[in-house]
């Protein structure tokens, strides 16, 4: 629900007065990237516990169990993620070619180091649902990471000096530099006006640590 929100509140807060084709986000990676960063709250200590109201007795208990299943959950996502990346890539350069249920063990293989079943040779590929109805979409998921632990950086570091979800600047300051311009910008350029600099996946591989 979080993440969803999360692009429901983008879209909400675009400027109404914009002209009818900039009315919209400015890319796919950066309504993910809201998404994602209002996702990611689930696992955070500091939201539980301000927000939802978590008793710290309780938030020691998982506090290191949160901490480290959400690295784990953008590690193992960025895997996941390469496998749709070249695959679609692969599918796209030659769709009629006959390997494809293999293509997809061999990337899983190679990217997630997970083992195919024995003897399988099933379109499993298909049944990741963006294959069909969300082509050539996954790779804003990683762009999304990326962007959502830059913006969360610069939000608390030279923002609001705090958890940005407790801080009502946060909110006009998305409303400004992300939300409000819609379509006006390249997302190259929003991550620069938002942050102050061009995408630098330095502040997600900090997520990591
Ligand atoms: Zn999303």
């Amino acid at each position: 629900m979080l993440h969803e929100f999360g692009h429901a509140v983008y879209d909400k807060h675009i400027n109404p007065k914009l002209p009818y084709f900039l009315r919209t986000i400015s890319h796919i990676s950066t309504t993910e990237a809201i998404a994602l960063m209002m996702g990611s709250l689930v696992d955070d200590p500091a939201w539980l516990s301000a927000v939802v109201g978590v008793p710290e007795a309780e938030l020691d208990e998982i506090r290191e169990h949160l901490l480290w299943g959400g690295r784990a959950d953008r590690l193992v996502f960025m895997r996941w993620a390469l496998v749709m990346f070249h695959f679609e890539r692969e599918l796209y350069a030659d769709p009629e070619r006959e390997d494809l249920n293999s293509l997809w063990w061999d990337l899983v293989e190679r990217l997630q180091l997970l083992n195919r079943p024995l003897g399988r040779d099933e379109p499993d590929w298909a049944a990741k649902i963006h294959v069909a109805v969300a082509p050539v979409y996954y790779h804003n998921y990683v762009l999304g990471h990326l962007i959502a632990a830059q913006l969360r950086h610069h939000l608390e570091e030279r923002v609001t000096g705090g958890p940005f979800f407790m801080s009502e600047v946060a909110g006009r300051y998305l409303l400004e530099a992300v939300f409000g311009p819609g379509a006006r910008n390249k997302w190259e350029d929003l991550v620069l006006g938002a942050t102050g600099e061009r995408l630098n996946p330095d502040y997600f591989v900090k997520t990591l640590r």
